[in-house]
């Protein structure tokens, strides 16, 4: 039992993005634009309640061989898929315009080179070549790491002097106005910006990023990734539930967000007045979650900043037990992924992503991911779960020319 999913070394994926080049337009690129997936380190929830995140870059990237053409059109060739399409600058259709076609893949790289258009930057006709080793639906962001490296190609291509938040701010509007997938700017920025051996800790209200050390190969550590492949049922109406609530709860409280309350105890206490019975109770779990999850990131910050990566096993563990017992996210795969981890001997571990499935992280011993996603594997086996996927990560870097 090993659905390790293995990845090709570097090298050779750039090679093979270089010769679907070739073979899809006779020439050689003038570039290949790489930009990772992502997962989560810590901070579920708290980007819509003005509070803090910590991702890191995946080396599961997507690759991106660009080159400018002579005419107008965009033309876009997925490796993966082994398609193609092709599309005018001046026939670009946003989900929402009169008459728009169904919504593919290859929008998401098109409407990044309408979001530039949209911003006042000046572009021309592209050829596209991209191949990804991000897991596609999975939560780790393979349709950012597809627009990032898009982005990158494009301001480099047409020399377009754009900042990296501004370039994530790019793709994250690509993604909401033009493909219609309404998303933070999480996953583009954590695919813009992170850079190896770090993660990237955002204040999700002033946008402000710094980069936080976390070089877990020195200090003999790994994460595992794993994908438990759960369907994601009901994501969106749980999802929506738990944003009215945050908002129920910062009205009652009178703060701007959940990410301004400073005394936990006492806006527990003044919700629980506020609402009564089991809707109150609920409530105060929903603000436990948000507001101690906040300082968890935070401790998180604090810990790696002092080289003390072990120490953050603890927080991973009850950044997890949040998620369970008072935001109510997570499902029994993931539970019994993260408790089955523990047990193998993962140091600490927690679901990443919104829940209701998706992906576990736990940190481990370097080396030791990989037996400890078979144990795992056992596990769901024998409670009849489906098979998950998993493999083990290092922080990366964000988007980049490699060629
Ligand atoms: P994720 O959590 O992986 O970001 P999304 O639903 O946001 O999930 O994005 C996945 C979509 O991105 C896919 O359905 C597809 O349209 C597009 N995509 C991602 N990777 C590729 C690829 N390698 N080739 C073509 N399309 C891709
Ligand atoms: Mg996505």
């Amino acid at each position: 039992m090993s659905p390790v999913v293995a990845e090709q070394p570097h090298e050779e994926r750039v090679k093979a993005v270089l010769d679907g080049f070739r073979s899809a337009t006779g020439r050689d690129p003038d570039g290949v634009w790489e930009a990772a997936g992502r997962v989560n380190l810590i901070g579920e929830h708290t980007d819509y309640n003005d509070g803090f995140v910590m991702p890191f870059a995946l080396t599961r990237s997507a690759l991106v061989a660009a080159s400018r053409r002579q005419d107008d059109r965009v033309q876009v060739t997925s490796l993966d898929l082994g398609e193609r399409t092709s599309t005018g600058l001046d026939e670009f259709s946003p989900f929402d315009s009169p008459g728009a076609p169904a919504r593919v893949w290859s929008d998401y790289l098109v409407g990044c080179l309408w979001a530039l258009q949209e911003a006042g930057h000046q572009i021309g006709g592209l050829d596209l070549v991209m191949a990804s080793s991000v897991p596609v639906g999975a939560g780790l962001s393979s349709s950012a790491a597809i627009e990032c490296a898009t982005v990158a190609a494009a301001c480099d291509l047409f020399e377009l002097d754009i900042s990296p938040i501004d370039r994530a701010k790019i793709a994250r509007h690509a993604e909401n106005a033009y493909v219609g997938a309404p998303t933070g700017l999480l996953d583009q920025a954590a695919s813009t910006l992170c850079t190896e051996g770090h993660a990237l800790f955002m204040d999700c209200r002033s946008l402000e990023t710094r980069q936080v050390p976390l070089d877990l190969p020195a200090a003999g550590l790994e994460i595992l990734v794993l994908d438990t492949r759960t369907p994601h049922s009901h994501v969106d109406g749980e999802y929506a539930a738990r944003r009215a609530a945050c908002d129920r709860a910062s009205e009652l409280l009178g703060v701007e967000a959940l990410r301004d309350v400073t005394d936990l105890e006492g806006a527990l206490a003044a919700v629980g007045a506020g609402v009564s019975g089991q809707e109150g109770e609920e409530l105060i779990r929903r603000v436990r979650h948000v507001v101690t999850e906040d300082e968890r990131v935070l401790q998180v910050v604090s810990l790696a900043e002092q080289g003390r990566f072990r120490d953050l096993a603890p927080l991973l563990d009850a950044s997890h037990a949040s998620m369970r017992d008072d935001f109510e996210i997570t499902v029994p795969t993931v539970d019994l992924a993260v408790e089955t981890a523990r047990q193998a001997g993962a140091l600490g571990a927690r679901m990443t992503g919104g829940g209701f499935g998706g992906c576990v992280i736990a940190l481990c011993e370097a080396g030791e991911g990989e037996r400890i996603g078979a144990s795992v594997a056992e596990a769901f086996a024998e409670a009849s779960f489906g098979e998950p996927t998993w493999f083990t990560v290092v922080p990366a870097a964000g988007a980049r020319r490699v060629r």
